[in-house]
């Protein structure tokens, strides 16, 4: 039966693995962190076990996501190294992998290009006035140093995926500049996967005191970002932060049409489960989606890749069916059967 390519819904069967949760930034909104020297790296043979029962579980993607010693920390060199030995090792094991490790020197990035297939930094806000809330201590979020980021995965073509976290002090403008400076570095690089709309979604370790993003505004976001964003840009949204499966479906139709990467824990998002690949099904189904499973890399990027990146891109693309069609066609914007 023909597939409805207009009608699909991706997803990234996925796995999350934490080098650490230690950061040296203190966003107010923070989940995730532990402070500097309490948080032990992940070891290798750690990372072997947890990987290796994966290899039989049809997980593709790899996500390390980290938090960051400071650049000018003495341990920054065995951070940066053990990151890319996770990645080097997910690669060995048959998983792709994809980092989002904070900001990086133009030389990290350029290393860590060669094990990943695919890299992203949400921009999240591009507004300096967070910084005298939210971001106060977190010298990370200066938003000259995360559009540079941006700028330079372009300059290194590495396939990239970026993203705005929503209702954590910003206005309505905000978005919008936000989304128009992705859109205007994707111009220049035509580097830039997905876009993530995130709504702040409020947990159990946070100082932040405000409620979570009104679910019913993330369609009308949407559908406006879908308007600022080149067409070849996938809008993404974490299910696990839309709870309402009527809400869900509303930003499906507004124009997302991507749902992340998928695994047993929202590392960022603890508090919030992730919905599981047949509970998304029995939501989109009814409604004529179909959800098909994706690589972390597009496949218009696939040639900026190593050729042993690609080599191992290529095989997973005959693996998850029915996604190896979208190779047939590089991007979205095929035909409708
Ligand atoms: S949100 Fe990211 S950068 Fe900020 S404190 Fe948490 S881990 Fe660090």
């Amino acid at each position: 039966m023909p597939i409805n390519n207009s009608r699909l819904v991706t997803y990234s069967p996925a796995y999350t693995i934490v080098p650490t949760y230690e950061c040296f930034n203190r966003c107010s909104y923070c989940n995730f962190r532990s402070e500097p020297g309490k948080s032990p790296w992940m070891s290798i043979s750690d990372a072997v076990n947890i990987l290796k029962p994966l290899q039989s579980q049809n997980v593709c993607e790899i996500l390390i996501l980290s938090g960051e010693v400071h650049p000018h920390s003495p341990r920054r060199q065995g951070w940066f190294g053990r990151i890319y030995d996770l990645c080097e090792l997910a690669f060995s094991m048959g998983f792709l992998p994809h980092t989002n490790a904070g900001p990086l020197s133009f030389e990290e990035m350029q290393k860590l290009k060669r094990v990943n297939v695919s890299m992203g930094l949400m921009l999240e806000q591009l507004t300096p006035t967070l910084l005298n809330s939210v971001h106060r201590h977190a010298p990370s979020k200066l938003p000259d140093v995360r559009l540079q980021q941006l700028q330079w995965a372009g300059e290194l073509q590495i396939p990239f995926t970026t993203g705005l976290l929503l209702g954590i002090g910003e206005t309505v403008n905000d978005w919008w500049e936000t989304l128009e400076a992705i859109s205007n570095l994707h111009q220049c690089y035509h580097h830039i996967q997905e876009v993530i709309l995130q709504p702040h979604s409020p947990g159990h370790q946070q100082t932040f005191d405000a409620p979570p993003f009104n679910p019913h505004k993330l369609p009308e976001v949407i559908a406006k970002a879908r308007q600022i964003l080149p067409s070849d840009i996938t809008i993404q949204i974490p299910p696990n932060l839309v709870k309402d499966d009527c809400w869900l479906l509303a930003c499906i139709e507004a124009g997302a049409r991507d749902l992340g990467g998928i695994g047993p824990k929202d590392e960022v998002n603890p508090d919030y489960p992730h919905v599981q690949e047949q509970a998304l099904r029995e939501i989109l189904q009814p409604a004529g989606w179909e959800l098909v499973s994706r690589l972390p890399v597009y496949p218009q990027f696939d040639s900026w890749l190593s050729g042993e990146l690609q080599t191992a891109v290529k095989h997973w693309r005959k693996t998850l069916t029915p996604v190896s069609l979208l190779s047939e066609y590089g991007s979205r914007d095929f035909p409708i059967s």
